[in-house]
């Protein structure tokens, strides 16, 4: 439990359902976040047990270690996104078009590609991590989810807290090297979508998450 609540899965991914461990192989398993802050949230961790204790800005200095993760994040990003299509496809102006041209009869020459949901999912980590293992968060960009309850737990996908994997390796120079973890999660609240600042008001941004949810989904 605790900080070390992680390593339950990487001992022993086959004794969980496919609705708490997603898959798992020798170098990685891949779990649904108990305390998800948006409508789809993932965890993928590597199994090396010479990394698995460090924080990812170390771990992520071996290049042959990074780029295995980063390919296996790009596997989860793509199991993530076919979800996204499955949940919310159907409110889709994108998917629906692709759907009319291919019902079509003749169908069109050229058929529209429907929605690339890839965009809609951000994967990264935690400049100052919770949790002792190391682990990169797959998660849709919509952030919603009774779970997400205070300003820092949004803060930390909506400012320079949350390092996207691709970002990696950084500059010597990056300033998230050097996070200051209250700096970052008290920065005042952002929509995600429009940029709207909210300041503290983290009701009030609840509420325009909901509206703007409403609004991403039909794209
Ligand atoms: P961090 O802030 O360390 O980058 O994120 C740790 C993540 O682990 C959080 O999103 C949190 O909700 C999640 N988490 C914490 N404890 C558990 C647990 O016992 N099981 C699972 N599946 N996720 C957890
Ligand atoms: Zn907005």
């Amino acid at each position: 439990g605790g900080r070390d609540g992680l390593e339950v899965y990487l001992e022993k991914p086959e004794s969980y359902p496919s609705n708490v461990v997603i898959y798992h192989n020798a170098d990685f398993v891949a779990i649904h976040d108990m305390f998800p802050k948006s409508s789809l949230h993932l965890l993928l961790l590597p199994r090396d047990k010479t990394k698995y204790r460090l924080h990812p800005f170390e771990a992520f200095e071996d290049a042959e270690f990074l780029t295995k993760v980063k390919a296996e994040a790009q596997k989860l990003r793509k199991l993530a996104a076919a979800e996204l299509r499955r949940k919310y496809g159907k409110e889709s102006a994108q998917e629906q078009a692709r759907q009319a041209a291919l019902n079509a009869d003749p169908p069109p020459d050229e058929l529209p590609d429907g929605r690339d949901w890839d965009k809609e999912i951000m994967c990264g980590i935690h400049a100052c991590p919770s949790m002792n293992h190391l682990h990169v968060h797959v998660i849709a960009v919509d952030r919603q989810s009774e779970k997400m309850k205070h300003r820092k737990h949004y803060n930390s996908f909506a400012t320079p807290f949350f390092v996207p994997i691709d970002d990696f390796p950084l500059a010597p120079d990056d300033e998230r090297l050097h996070p200051t973890r209250e700096g970052y999660l008290r920065w005042d609240l952002k929509c995600w979508r429009c940029g709207k600042d909210f300041g503290n008001r983290f009701a009030e941004l609840k509420r325009h998450l909901e509206e703007e949810f409403e609004e991403w989904k039909k794209l």
